[in-house]
């Protein structure tokens, strides 16, 4: 069941408006076969390619380096139309991923060699970009990792083992954090830009996941893997540093796909329950069934003025981090209370696969774990207050 509405975002321009349908539009055109891949946990070659493309992946980078020169707003709002067209919210998830976690930091980065060797090819998707910095016993805490990278003559010797790395099966490019030197929490901490298939690094078989199940995910082995001086990104020991900044637009931009995914669902809600009748009348004229809506409605548009504040104080080139943890909190809970909710109005229908609002709630979950935890970002929003 696919519905267009017209574009309600009344503070929009008229471009970023016409921008906002164009992109829906080309969202909707995506092939719809999310269900059986979804299934089968498999990844579409097709449709990233098609997004490539498009010109999505490169929005927010200036057009010499590839990109498409927008600003962070601009940016948000096309994530968004393509997180409300696009029924594969795995794909969504995995466009993100290497939009904030390779793109951004490669253009933010990287000195000039590397911004020409990487960055157009990231921008156009012809590359895929991941990051690796979690490891087993080290996920919320991240600068506890125990990976390191040894200075030798002309590079460096990292070993570690990374988990829960998204797009790595597919990856061209894994940006990897080791310790460089010893420090406490961040410092110390380096990244290295490294080529798939390069000695020394093995990704593992595909990790098995509850949704987002189209975005491939890995285990990442570091066994006396040598890289040259030249593969460090930024500075030695700016890790931290470059893991901030793309957790910063990570966590104000991937939300905005959510917001266009939540919004979808609103109207799929809406349109259902106008039509679906029991006890002699349609579902939406009981009031805990428009009181869902309702609900839906205020998540709809408090998530979208959360994840454009943070946009556009990135935009003035001021500090965001913990408006996006804001945003981030707020969206990826509300999308799960959505999804349930959604669920509930839909029934016995919304619990089957062919309905795909399952799938959603499934693809929801994960918005609170990734990026930081809830827990992590109530940390920083604490610490904001000054407490
Ligand atoms: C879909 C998905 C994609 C991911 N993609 C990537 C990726 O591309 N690259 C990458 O490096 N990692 C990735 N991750 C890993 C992700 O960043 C971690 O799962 C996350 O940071 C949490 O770490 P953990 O799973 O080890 O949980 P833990 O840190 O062990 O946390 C377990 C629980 O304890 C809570 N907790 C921990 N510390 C505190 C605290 N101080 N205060 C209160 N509560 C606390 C947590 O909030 C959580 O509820 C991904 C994860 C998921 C689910």
């Amino acid at each position: 069941m696919r519905t267009v509405a017209p574009t309600p975002i009344e503070w929009a321009t008229a471009e970023q408006s016409e921008y906002y349908d164009w992109v829906r539009r080309f969202a909707l055109s995506l092939p719809d076969d999310t269900r059986t891949r979804d299934r089968d946990s498999v990844f579409s070659w097709e449709s990233w390619a098609s997004c490539g493309e498009f010109g999505i992946m490169g929005l927010p980078v200036p057009e010499e380096y590839g990109g498409g020169g927008a600003d962070v707003v601009t940016t948000m709002l096309a994530l968004e139309a393509l997180g409300y067209g696009c029924r594969d919210a795995g794909l969504v998830f995995s466009i993100n991923a290497h939009m904030w976690t390779s793109v951004i930091p490669v253009w933010t980065y990287g000195s000039e060699d590397q911004k020409r060797k990487w960055l157009s090819d990231l921008c156009s998707g012809r590359l895929i970009g991941c990051h690796a910095i979690t490891e087993p016993e080290a996920g919320s805490d991240a600068f506890a990792m125990k990976a390191t990278a040894k200075p030798v003559q002309d590079g460096f010797v990292l070993n570690g083992r990374k988990t829960f790395i998204t797009n790595a099966p597919v990856a061209d490019l894994i940006i990897v954090f080791a310790r460089t030197s010893d420090g406490v929490g961040p410092f110390g901490v380096s990244a290295f830009l490294i080529p798939a298939g390069t000695d020394g690094m093995t990704v593992g078989g595909g990790m098995e996941k509850m949704g987002l199940r189209t975005s491939p995910m890995a285990e990442v082995m570091i066994d006396d893997c040598f890289v040259p001086v030249t593969s460090i990104l930024g500075k030695p020991g700016q890790g931290g540093e470059i893991f901030h900044t793309s957790m910063e637009w990570e966590r104000a931009c991937i939300m905005s796909s959510q917001v266009g995914m939540m919004r979808r669902t609103l109207e799929t809600c809406t349109a259902y329950a106008r039509q679906r009748r029991q006890f002699g009348k349609p579902i939406a004229k009981y009031e805990s069934i428009a009181d869902k809506l309702a609900n839906m409605k205020i998540a709809v548009d408090a998530s979208r003025a959360l994840v454009m504040r943070a946009g556009w104080l990135m935009d003035q080139g001021r500090d965001a981090m913990v408006e996006a943890a804001v945003a981030k909190t707020f969206v990826s809970e509300a999308n799960v209370r959505t999804h349930a909710d959604a669920v509930q109005i839909l029934g016995g229908y919304g619990y089957m696969t062919e309905f795909e609002i399952e799938r959603a709630l499934r693809d929801a979950l994960g918005g609170t774990i990734y990026s930081g935890t809830s827990e992590i970002q109530r940390r920083i929003i604490a610490r904001g207050l000054g407490v």
